[in-house]
């Protein structure tokens, strides 16, 4: 697959959620251009893999220069839908990892709340993400696809089932999945991640594509109905447009700093 097709993926995964989240949609009442969602489609620009494919190239020509230290490649000689498969567990892991850091260490969590200020959930909110969080995970992507010797169309592949789950768990709709529930994220377990700490518990359901490792390590949190309402402690004082959302975290620190 050529770079290129993947924004072709792009447009077509952004109108196949938007058709979706009319037929089917968890609150009906949304709108389709709520507060923020023009800045939301801006943040494409600078999180899909346009940027991370910039990122992956610095950090493959980092490695480079590590090489020595590495493993050989071990499965670049095995069939691709193995090659897919360990990618796709080993990097839903891996993220699922930084995802708990991003909530646990304070000054990733001032970065991570850029993307939990969305009190209105839909697929485009999938995007919103401070670029230092789109690198750290970007950069994590790489790591596995060189040092096994995974080509990079296989790793492509695996963002694009990577951009599906997000969507598909970010979108409002109405669907609930039965026991897949246990194996993927869903919208019922993804907004139980972005609930106000005022209507439940915090700090559950890490899973990015993947469930089963909140499952695994008893994070998984699916009490049967829907949170009252999405954000932290004092989302209505957050900026809604991007370039405050960038400076926020900053801002954060340089306040926690005092
Ligand atoms: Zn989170
Ligand atoms: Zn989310």
């Amino acid at each position: 697959m050529e770079v290129v097709d993947y924004y072709q993926v792009l447009a077509a995964l952004a109108v196949l959620f938007t058709v979706l989240e009319r037929l089917w949609p968890r609150i009906p009442a949304q709108r389709l251009f709520r507060n923020g969602w023009f800045s939301d489609a801006a943040y494409i620009v600078f999180n899909s893999k346009y940027s991370g494919i910039l990122i992956g190239y610095f950090t493959i020509r980092w490695i480079g220069t590590l090489n020595a230290a590495l493993p050989r490649p071990l499965l670049s000689a095995v069939p691709h839908w193995v090659q897919f498969t360990v990618l796709l567990v080993t990097v839903d892991l891996m993220k699922w990892m930084i995802h708990n850091l991003l909530h646990r260490v304070p000054w990733l969590w001032e970065f991570h709340k850029v993307h939990h200020s969305i009190v209105e959930m839909d697929w485009i909110g999938d995007w919103r993400f401070h670029w230092v969080e789109t690198m750290f995970y970007n950069s994590l992507l790489y790591v596995p696809v060189y040092c096994l010797g995974i080509p990079g169309e296989i790793g492509l592949a695996v963002g694009i089932v990577d951009t599906i789950g997000g969507h598909f768990a970010h979108a409002n709709l109405k669907w609930r999945i039965a026991w897949l529930k246990y194996i993927f994220n869903s919208p019922e377990m993804h907004l139980w991640h972005h609930n106000h700490p005022d209507c439940g518990p915090v700090n559950r359901n890490f899973g990015l594509t993947l469930s089963v490792w909140d499952w695994l390590f008893g994070t998984a949190y699916v009490p049967g109905h829907d949170p009252e309402r999405l954000g932290f402690d004092g989302v209505e004082q957050y900026p809604e447009q991007l370039p405050g959302q960038w400076l926020a975290p900053l801002l954060g620190l340089v306040r926690g700093r005092r």
